[in-house]
C-alpha cells in the first residue's frame, strides 16, 4: 500500500484496537475512543491580495476532554484532510495522557499552501478561522497551538483575535505564542528537546551513549532542525538529513552550523556544499544508529521496514509509520520511540506555558528545560515499563499507558445520559 492509501484515521484506530485488546479494554470505553468527541468544519471566505474572493476549508476536532480542555496544533497544508486532523487530536488525546498533562487531544486545519499565501493572507485566514471556531476554543475548553505551517506569528493572531472577541485579556487560550505575548522560554524548540531527551534515553536501553552516535534526520521544519541542532550539540554525528526539496549526506559528519546558516539563507538544506546530493527515500534506510522521521505521515511502511537499519527510530512527526510496518521493526531489532512520547516534548512545553499564563508568573529557560527533561524521562521510564508488563512493541505500550489513564478518569467521571 502507498503512503498516500494509508488513512491516518484507520491508522490510529488500527494500533488502539490492538492495545485496547491486550490492555482488555472495556468495551464501552473502546467504542467512545473510536471516534472523536466533536469535530467541527468551516468555511472561510478570504479576500486574496489580487482583489479576488476565496473559500478555504478548515477543520477543528476534540478527540477527548476527559482530563482537561482540548490541546493541540493548528496544520496549514494542501494534504489537510478531516480524518488527518481527527488521527491528530486522537493522538494528542494519547499523547497529553503520555507526558500526564491536564489535557485532552484536539487538532485543527486550514486546506491550503502557507508558502503561496502572503502575509496578509495568512493573517485574514487566520482570523476568520478563529472567528468561526471561537465557540468551542478557549483557555478551560480548547487550547491550540502551532504545527506544519503555522509559527509563532500566527498564534499572535489566533490570542488577538480571541482577545478581541472576549473583550479581555486571555494569553492561556493558545500556545506557542512569542515571548513578548506570554509565550514561554524553551517553547520554540520543544519538541526537537523531548527528541533528544529520548533519543538519549534510548540509546541508553542499549547500553550506548548519545555521543558519537551516528543520526539520520528527515524533515527540516521546526522539530527537524532543532532535533538536529541539539543531537548535534549532545556530541551525535548527523550525516544525512532532508527536506521537501531533496537530502542530503555526508558519513563523516555534516558541519551543523555552517548546515543551519546555509538553510537559513535558501531555506533548503539542498545544494550544501559540506555533501552530496541522496535519494530522499534512501535516507530511512541509510546505516544509522538513530532515524528521525520529522517530517509527514507513513513515511515508514511495510515496503521499506525491512530494509530499515537504524538501530532506533524517533518519531519527530506524528504517524511517520504506518501500522503494518510495527511488527516488522520489532521483528528486526528496531528500538521505536512512538510518536505520542517521542515529540510530546512540544505539548509539554505548551502546558508550561498555559500554567505560567494562569499564574501571571514567568519560568527561567533554565526552569523550562529541567522540568521538560523531568516529565519526558519520566514518560519514557512508564512507557517502556508498560512495554515490559505487556510483551509488546514501544507503540502499544505507549498507547495502553494513555488508554489506562484516560480510561481511569472516564470511570470517575462515568457517562452523562
Ligand atoms: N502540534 C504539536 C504536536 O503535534 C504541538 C501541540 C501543542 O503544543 O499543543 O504535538
Amino acid at each position: 500500500m502507498s503512503n498516500a492509501q494509508i488513512n491516518p484515521y484507520e491508522a490510529m484506530q488500527a494500533s488502539l484496537r490492538v492495545a485496547s485488546e491486550l490492555y482488555g479494554l472495556d468495551d464501552a470505553l473502546f467504542k467512545v475512543f473510536m471516534a472523536p468527541t466533536r469535530s467541527m468544519i468551516v468555511s472561510l471566505p478570504v479576500l486574496m491580495d489580487n482583489g479576488q474572493w476565496e473559500v478555504f476549508t478548515g477543520y477543528r476536532v476534540q478527540h477527548n476532554l476527559t482530563r482537561g480542555p482540548a490541546k493541540g496544533g493548528i496544520r496549514y497544508d494542501m494534504n489537510v484532510t478531516l480524518d488527518e486532523v481527527k488521527a491528530m487530536a486522537a493522538w494528542m488525546t494519547w499523547k497529553t495522557a503520555v507526558v500526564d498533562v491536564p489535557f485532552g487531544g484536539g487538532k485543527g486545519g486550514i486546506v491550503c499552501d502557507p508558502n503561496r499565501l502572503s502575509m496578509g493572507e495568512k493573517e485574514r485566514l487566520t482570523r476568520r478561522y478563529i472567528a468561526e471556531i471561537m465557540d468551542i476554543i478557549g483557555p478551560d475548553r480548547d487550547v491550540p497551538a502551532q504545527d506544519m505551517g503555522t509559527d509563532a506569528q500566527t498564534m499572535a493572531w489566533v490570542l488577538d483575535t480571541y482577545n478581541m472577541h472576549v473583550r479581555r485579556t486571555e494569553n492561556a487560550v493558545v500556545t506557542g505564542k512569542p515571548l513578548s505575548l506570554g509565550g514561554s522560554l524553551g517553547r520554540n524548540e520543544a519538541t526537537g528537546r523531548g527528541v533528544l531527551i529520548t533519543a538519549r534515553e534510548a540509546m541508553q536501553r542499549l547500553g550506548k551513549p548519545l555521543a558519537g552516535a551516528t543520526v539520520a534526520v528527515q524533515g527540516f521544519g521546526n522539530v527537524g532542525s532543532q532535533a538536529t541542532r541539539l543531537l548535534h550539540e549532545a556530541g551525535a554525528r548527523i550525516i544525512a538529513v532532508s527536506d521537501s526539496k531533496g537530502a542530503i549526506k555526508n558519513d563523516r559528519g555534516l558541519d551543523i552550523h555552517a548546515l543551519l546558516k546555509h538553510v537559513s539563507e535558501t531555506k533548503t538544506v539542498t545544494g550544501f556544499k559540506g555533501a552530496e546530493a541522496m535519494d530522499p527515500s534512501a535516507l530511512l534506510t541509510h546505516p544509522v544508529d538513530i532515524l528521525v522521521p520529522a517530517a509527514t505521515e507513513n513515511q515508514i511502511t511495510e515496503d521499506n521496514a525491512p530494509k530499515v537499519r537504524a538501530k532506533i527510530i524517533v518519531e519527530g512527526a506524528n504517524g511517520p509509520t504506518a501500522p503494518a510496518a510495527d511488527p516488522i521493526l520489532q521483528e528486526n531489532g528496531v528500538l521505536v520511540v512512538p510518536d505520542i512520547l517521542a515529540n510530546a516534548g512540544g505539548v509539554t512545553v505548551s502546558y508550561f506555558e498555559w500554567v505560567q499564563n494562569r499564574q501571571g508568573f514567568y519560568w527561567r529557560e533554565r526552569e523550562v528545560n529541567e522540568r521538560l527533561v523531568d516529565y519526558m524521562t519520566h514518560a519514557f521510564q512508564a512507557t517502556f515499563a508498560t512495554t515490559d508488563k505487556y510483551k509488546t512493541n514501544p507503540r502499544i505500550g505507549a498507547y495502553i499507558l494513555a488508554l489506562d489513564r484516560v480510561a481511569q478518569a472516564m470511570k470517575y467521571r462515568g457517562f452523562y445520559a
